[in-house]
């Protein structure tokens, strides 16, 4: 290799691509270009950290030409026209055999559509989602690359060397082809919403409940993060509730704007989730309860809408920290069954082969839903390939068997109390949608049979029916 040429370029010096290019830099026989549209950023990058040894370059030009062949370049710019017009300034001077990544948070069909026209001019487009935020990136963390197996073999060992490292295995595999990766990124990120809405919800319940501090629910947190629930949110949670406002003396909690943000992946999950007819209700409740925490107006006006007129109280509050605790643990097998079945749909509607317990093994380092629970999905997956629901796994249901009455206790408080908890109640009513005998659906048809003449099927043969209904003409 020739030793004035980098062996991997990063586009796009913004944090997470400073950071990239710095764990990138930090490994073992990696020379580093870098090249940022804007030079300046390039130059503070330089500056900053010098032991790098980064090749800059202040042209696209120059860029490409520091790189050995083939070339590797990862993108890592805004999600959108950047990232399509960084690939239109690369496909003008790569080479069939080289490779570009973009490594921001494309939308997979984007990235479907990127993969087939660059794919035409010979060069590779893999879409990688990079999970773990401004410190994954520096310190390791979770990729999940889509693309052609043949650019995975150059590579995986340069992915591999600067993810994060979890029980010994590095948290990146090849999802799939194309899109593949940004696919399972979307939902990773639709997982994480759910995963936060419910962490929020059992704070609220909690401290609505029992009138304990914010720092006294840190500790039930930190508590939880040493038994089943151990993950990086449940315990970043305890951080957050912890933590005094300097300025007031407060909870930083109670001075914190109640209005949740979203930058769209979790909308993504769901929107794609309804195109594929999958109901991963828990992840829509958390994405639509930011969306009813950012309606100011709307929750001024409602606010004097009457509440329960009934009394609620918690008798024995560390049974009902318990029955919280199971709650969130049960949604959470939910939320997480959900999301596996979008994988499963989404890699039948555009041909992917994707191993559902290596994407579990892979979330359980460097990323935002890394997680104990996740080797239980891997091993229910390699116990049970074909399997068709994760919560019917055998110890997805002994968790559930064992969770669902103190589930349906806090469903019920909450309803009680006019608390809102609709992440733990839609995860309850899917639960029980899925493991009903007979469900409500054989009256809708008569309904849509009725006004719309839609058919229906009968139980007992087979064939499509019409029944004359008295409203007739
Ligand atoms: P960002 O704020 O999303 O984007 C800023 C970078 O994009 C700058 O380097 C900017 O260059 C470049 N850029 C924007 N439009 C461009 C264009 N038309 N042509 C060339 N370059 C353009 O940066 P970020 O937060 O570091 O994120 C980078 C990517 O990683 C995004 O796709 C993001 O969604 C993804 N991501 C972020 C996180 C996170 O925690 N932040 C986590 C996972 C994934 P200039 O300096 O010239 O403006």
């Amino acid at each position: 290799a020739d030793s004035t040429k980098a062996n991997i370029g990063v586009i796009g010096m913004a944090v997470m691509g400073s950071n990239l290019a710095r764990n990138l830099a930090s490994r073992e026989g990696n020379t580093v270009a870098i090249y940022n549209r804007s030079p300046e950023k390039t130059r503070t990058v330089v500056q900053e950290f010098p032991d790098a040894g980064f090749i800059a370059s202040e042209s696209i030009e120059d860029f490409v030409d520091s790189l050995s062949k083939p070339r590797t370049a990862i993108i890592m710019v805004k999600a959108g026209k950047g990232t399509d017009a960084v690939i239109e300034q690369l496909t003008e001077h790569f080479e069939p055999g080289d490779i570009i990544v973009d490594g921001g948070n494309a939308l997979f069909t984007d990235t479907i559509r990127r993969e087939k026209a660059v794919r035409e001019t010979g060069i590779n487009f893999v879409g990688a989602g990079i999970s773990g935020g401004e410190e994954g990136a520096l310190k390791g963390p979770s990729i999940m690359p889509g693309g052609s197996a043949e650019a995975w073999e150059t590579l995986g060992p340069i992915l591999k060397s600067i993810a994060a490292v979890a029980e010994g295995e590095p948290c990146v595999t090849h999802v799939g082809t194309d899109g593949a990766g940004h696919f399972v990124k979307m939902i990773h990120n639709g997982i994480e919403y759910a995963d936060m809405q419910l962490i929020a919800e059992a704070y609220d319940l909690i401290r609505r409940g029992t009138g304990k501090t914010p720092a006294e629910i840190a500790d039930i947190f930190a508590e939880w993060n040493t038994g089943e629930l151990e993950s990086y949110l449940i315990e970043i949670t305890a951080e957050v509730l912890r933590q005094v406002d300097a300025k007031t003396g407060k909870p930083l909690v109670d001075v914190i704007l109640d209005q949740a943000g979203a930058k769209g992946t979790g909308a993504w999950t769901v929107q794609t989730a309804l195109d594929l007819g999958i109901p991963v209700s828990g992840i829509a409740e958390a994405v639509f309860a930011r969306s009813l925490s950012s309606k100011p107006k709307q929750r001024e006006a409602a606010s004097d809408l009457p509440g329960p007129t009934g009394t609620w109280s918690v008798d024995d509050a560390d049974a009902f920290v318990e029955d919280v605790r199971q709650a969130l643990y049960a949604s959470k097998i939910i939320a997480y069954s959900q999301g596996f079945d979008e994988i499963v749909a989404g890699a039948e509607e555009y041909g992917w082969d994707i191993k559902k317990g290596e994407i579990a093994k892979i979330w359980r380092g460097g990323c935002i839903i890394r997680a104990q629970f996740l080797n239980r999905i891997t091993e229910a997956y390699e116990q049970d390939p074909g399997l068709v629901a994760l919560v019917t796994a055998p110890y997805f249901t002994d968790a559930v068997s064992h969770a669902q009455d103190s589930w349906r206790r806090v469903v019920v408080a909450a309803a009680q109390a006019g608390i809102p908890a609709p992440a733990f109640s839609s995860s309850l009513s899917y639960y029980d949608g899925l493991r009903a005998d007979r469900l409500p659906a054989a009256l809708v048809q008569g309904q849509r049979d009725f006004f719309g003449a839609h058919t229906y099927k009968r139980t007992d043969t087979d064939g499509t029916f019409h029944t004359l209904w008295s409203g007739d003409r």
